[in-house]
């Protein structure tokens, strides 16, 4: 069983349409898959319509739990909490916002305002995170990715290591743009070998962590 709550389709930069990576997803033995393309403030409106409807028509027809979410994307960090709150709004069950990554110019400060949003599930790619933000995201309930992507990747082990430390949760997730980046159960094993965790703390972020996250999602959990 596969669970992965950051994916990016057509509907942004991602290679194919929503319907296909769900299909995809599901032939890789996925459990769940979250839709979360790039947006700002402009596109969110759009993007969450599209994806609702279409992760309403896969969960329908198929043995997959489809749920469609957005990724917050170099939104300026003093807007990250309204434009959270209106993709709820707007229908998104999955908040991930583009975190302080160490390969991209993320505004500095967008870790913090991620992990003070009430809004927020997932802060993704958080780089070179401090103990503070670990502290907060453990508090609020804010899961820390694990990422699956070349470059975001770089500090898996310094981001499994401080979650360690102060008791925040982890998930992985492929952060995917075409078909090649799905992950698979060997690949999610591995991944999780790589940070350092142990036997037990694997099994929590690789099963635990996202059961959690899915039962928090009336609807579309059953
Ligand atoms: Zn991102
Ligand atoms: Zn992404």
């Amino acid at each position: 069983m596969v669970y992965d709550f950051h994916t990016h389709t057509s509907l942004s930069d991602g290679v194919l349409s929503p319907i296909e990576l769900i299909r995809r997803a599901l032939i890789n033995n996925y459990r769940a898959i979250a839709l979360t393309d790039h947006a700002s403030l402009g596109e969110l409106s759009r993007i969450i319509q599209e994806t609702t409807e279409i992760c309403a028509l896969a969960r329908s027809h198929w043995d997959i739990l489809a749920i469609p979410g957005i990724e917050l994307t170099h939104v300026p960090a003093g807007a990250i909490a309204e434009a959270a709150r209106r993709a709820k709004e707007l229908g998104a069950r999955i908040v991930v916002v583009h975190g302080e990554t160490i390969i991209e110019p993320v505004e500095e400060g967008t870790n913090l305002a991620a992990l003070h949003s009430s809004d927020v599930d997932i802060l993704a790619h958080p780089g070179l995170i401090t103990t503070e933000e670990a502290e907060l995201a453990a508090t609020n309930g804010i899961f820390l990715e694990i990422s699956a992507r070349k470059g975001h990747c770089l500090t898996n082990g310094h981001i499994a290591s401080i979650a360690q430390q102060v008791g925040a949760k982890l998930l992985l997730n492929s952060d995917a743009h075409s078909e090649e980046d799905l992950l698979t159960t060997s690949l999610a094993d591995a991944i999780g070998r790589g940070t350092g965790l142990d036997n037990a703390a694997c099994h929590e972020f690789l099963i635990t962590n996202p059961q959690a996250l899915v039962s928090r999602l009336p609807g579309i959990a059953t």
